[in-house]
Order: C-alpha cells, then sequence, then structure tokens
C-alpha cells in the first residue's frame, strides 16, 4: 500500500472559542482546507457568543510548555501560528518555545481586542508581544487599528515602517476596519510594498483575522513566499467570508469548510435523485 504524501504541520498556538467562528477552531479548518495539518496549543479559555468576549481564562504557562516540548520533540513543525495569547505570561512562555526552533517560519496574529470590542490584551502583553515575539515573525497580521496600537503611529505606512523596524521580516495590515469604500490590505516587506484590494463585504464576521493568519502560515509551511502567500491566503479568506452563515445573534462565522463534497455524497446517498 502506497503511503500519502506527508502534510506540512502548523503548530498553532490560540485561544479556544466555543462559538466555533475564532481561535483553535478557525486555524484547524483553514489549515486542513489548504491541505496541511494543524498541531494545536490552547493558550486560553474564553467564555463568549457571537456577540462579544465575556472572559479569558489562559492555560497554565507550565503545561504550555511541556506540551509544546513533547509535540516539537514529535513532529516535523513546518511553521508556526500564533493567535490569542490571553496574558503576558502565556506570551512570554510561547516566545521562549518559538526562539529554541530558529528557521521554522512564524506567522503572529497579535490578537488585541475581540470584534465585539472585548480587550483581549493588556499593557504587559503588549509589551511583551513589542519585545520578545515581533522580533521572531516572519509576517505579522495586524488589523489597522492593531498596527496603530503595536506601533504607536497613525498613519498605516509609517506604522509598518515602524513595525519593520522592530524586528518583524514582513507586514500584512489588513484594511476592514478604514473608512473605505474598497477594502486595501497592504503587504510590508525589505523590498517595498503591496497592496491587495477587495470588494468590502457587508456585515460582521468572527474569526476572519484566525483564518488568515491560520492559512498564510500553511502557504508559508507549503513554501510559499510572502507575497505569493498573501495573495493565496487573502482569497480563501474572502471565499469564506462570502459563504459565511450566521447560526448566532451577532457576528457570522465564516464557511471554512468545501461543503461542495458533503453536497454530492448527501446527493449519492438520495435514492429519489435524478440519475
Ligand atoms: N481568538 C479567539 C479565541 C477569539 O475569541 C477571538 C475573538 O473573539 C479571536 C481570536 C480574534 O478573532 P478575529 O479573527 O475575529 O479577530
Amino acid at each position: 500500500m502506497s503511503r500519502q504524501q506527508a502534510s506540512p504541520i502548523i503548530l498553532c498556538f490560540s485561544g479556544h472559542d466555543p462559538i466555533g467562528g475564532a481561535g483553535i477552531q478557525a486555524d484547524i479548518e483553514a489549515i486542513a482546507a489548504q491541505s496541511a495539518h494543524a498541531a494545536t496549543l490552547i493558550t486560553a479559555l474564553t467564555v463568549q457568543d457571537t456577540r462579544n468576549v465575556q472572559r479569558i481564562e489562559p492555560v497554565a504557562a507550565e503545561t504550555l510548555r511541556e506540551a509544546a516540548s513533547a509535540v516539537l520533540k514529535d513532529l516535523p513543525v513546518a511553521a508556526f501560528k500564533i493567535g490569542l495569547l490571553g496574558s503576558a505570561e502565556i506570551a512570554q512562555t510561547v516566545a521562549n518555545i518559538i526562539r529554541q526552533h530558529p528557521g521554522i517560519p512564524l506567522v503572529l496574529d497579535p490578537v488585541l481586542a475581540a470584534g465585539g470590542g472585548k480587550k483581549l490584551s493588556d499593557d504587559r502583553l503588549l509589551e511583551v508581544m513589542r519585545k520578545q515575539l515581533l522580533p521572531l515573525a516572519t509576517l505579522l497580521t495586524p488589523n489597522s487599528l492593531e498596527a496603530r496600537q503595536l506601533s504607536g503611529e497613525e498613519d498605516l505606512d509609517l506604522a509598518a515602517q515602524q513595525l519593520l523596524s522592530m524586528g518583524c521580516k514582513n507586514v500584512l495590515i489588513t484594511g476592514t476596519h478604514e473608512a473605505t469604500d474598497r477594502v486595501y490590505n497592504t503587504l510590508y516587506t525589505a523590498a517595498g510594498q503591496q497592496v491587495f484590494e477587495s470588494e468590502r463585504l457587508p456585515g460582521d464576521y468572527h474569526g476572519s483575522g484566525c483564518t488568515l493568519a491560520a492559512t498564510l502560515a500553511a502557504r508559508l509551511a507549503l513554501g510559499e513566499e510572502a507575497t505569493s502567500a498573501c495573495h493565496h491566503a487573502l482569497a480563501y479568506t474572502e471565499h469564506c467570508l462570502r459563504r459565511a452563515h450566521s447560526p448566532g445573534h451577532g457576528q457570522s462565522l465564516p464557511g471554512r469548510i468545501k461543503k461542495d463534497h458533503e453536497q454530492n455524497a448527501i446527493e449519492d446517498l438520495n435514492p429519489d435523485k435524478d440519475l
């Protein structure tokens, strides 16, 4: 029996969202959709619904450190992805882990607030993110609000230059929070900048940033450069948002799983279908 070619493994450090729209579930679904495999380390549990986050409870830092060590001794991790961290202590623990594995690309999604507005970071966490994590990042994926907060610059071009000077290799600033008719997402690299323009979709989404960052990590793990990874990940994320559904009372959930095959399978089981 021939063995399947191994899928690249992305080790994700993310929070758990019981709604299933953001956090670790977004990572697993988005990464699986790139034909890659997500290994998952939960940084924090959350209490939330589709409207907002109520509370975050970080895991014990020592458990996270042990679990990461077990995974990294066993699996050939091809990329890291960091999402919600939940506390400065967890951020520090994650930075220590990543620092021991130079050469593995890292996508850092600086989750500072929930879509519903709840603050998901404090000054200590921001400090660890700026000084310890940002310099390790291959690709930083702030939205425009996070880019301003992390850099202290209002102008987004200046914010990106400041973030690059703080040590990350590339920055993708997403533009959905800006008051523009269309959405402009801009990738800044040492070589210059590239704008990816897309239609502004109506509605609010829960887990769009996680979907984008996880897909980017998978594309880097598959060997793509930052520009190509951004092109593919932005297209996939837009596709997920176009097929989002709204099962709750707040934000819509991205449709990350391809339903076409399921549909075929259901039709195959349907005795009434036209042959
Ligand atoms: N991770 C977790 C566990 C969350 O609960 C949230 C937001 O609620 C996020 C990440 C960020 O989500 P988004 O991708 O919508 O920015």
